[in-house]
């Protein structure tokens, strides 16, 4: 497992290491390891660095819906973000190296839900939690939901790729389920994003998006 260096102020130190963090003697750093819960630790993360990363976007939305958990059957909400334009690195491109690597970010102005989150800006962090701590990484090689009941993990396959459930609409009906808001700060990730013809069809967005809520996130 890969390791995150945390910069914790020595005021926070017994905080940090009550929550799991590991002091590197040699190195005098915090850290903890990637894939495991990295949430907890969201006020200490280092800003992620630009070749982490193969999504940005100026703003983002955070969707909302719910779905019957697979263990314990009880419906639970489920969240993820919603991009609607951004940019991407061309995962194809990658491999070609007798080009500059920057230049492989491609502009997208068509909407797209994203999965399979592995690193996430501090923002976008922040304001998934003012929303849940259920979505989080844990069990998982991503970020992701987990059921409000009984924990068990609902996995980014059966909320996106399932036609008809969670984050995956295929009518006007599916669409109204998803509750979306909207947060004015940059987006920054490691994840995937995917085209459906959903966006084409119905003005998603606009159909789904919420007054701002109000809470210590958006307070400050
Ligand atoms: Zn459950």
């Amino acid at each position: 497992m890969a390791r995150i260096n945390l910069k914790v102020p020595f005021k926070d130190k017994d905080i940090a290491k009550s929550l799991g963090a590991k002091w590197d003697k040699d190195k005098k750093v915090w850290f903890t390891s990637y894939g495991g819960e990295t949430q907890r630790f969201y006020k200490w993360l280092l800003p992620i660095k630009e070749e982490d990363i193969d999504l940005k976007a100026d703003y983002f939305y955070i969707a909302e819906t719910t779905r019957q958990c697979w263990e314990c059957k009880r419906k639970t909400k489920v969240f993820c973000f919603l991009l609607e334009s951004y940019c991407f690195i061309d995962a194809e491109s990658e491999f070609d190296e007798s080009e500059n690597w920057k230049s492989f970010w491609i502009e997208e102005d068509y909407p797209s839900f994203i999965s399979e989150i592995t690193r996430l800006n501090e923002k976008a962090q922040l304001a998934m939690l003012n929303h849940t701590e259920r979505f989080k990484a844990s069990k998982s090689e991503y970020i992701a939901n987990h059921c409000d009941h009984c924990d068990a993990l609902q996995g980014d396959f059966y909320l996106h790729e399932e036609p008809g459930i969670a984050f995956c609409p295929v009518n006007e009906k599916e669409i109204k389920r998803i509750k979306l808001y909207k947060v004015d700060e940059p987006f920054e990730a490691a994840g995937c994003h995917s085209w459906s013809s959903i966006f084409e069809d119905y003005d998603v967005i606009n159909i789904c998006l919420q007054k701002p809520r109000k809470g210590w996130f958006w307070g400050k």
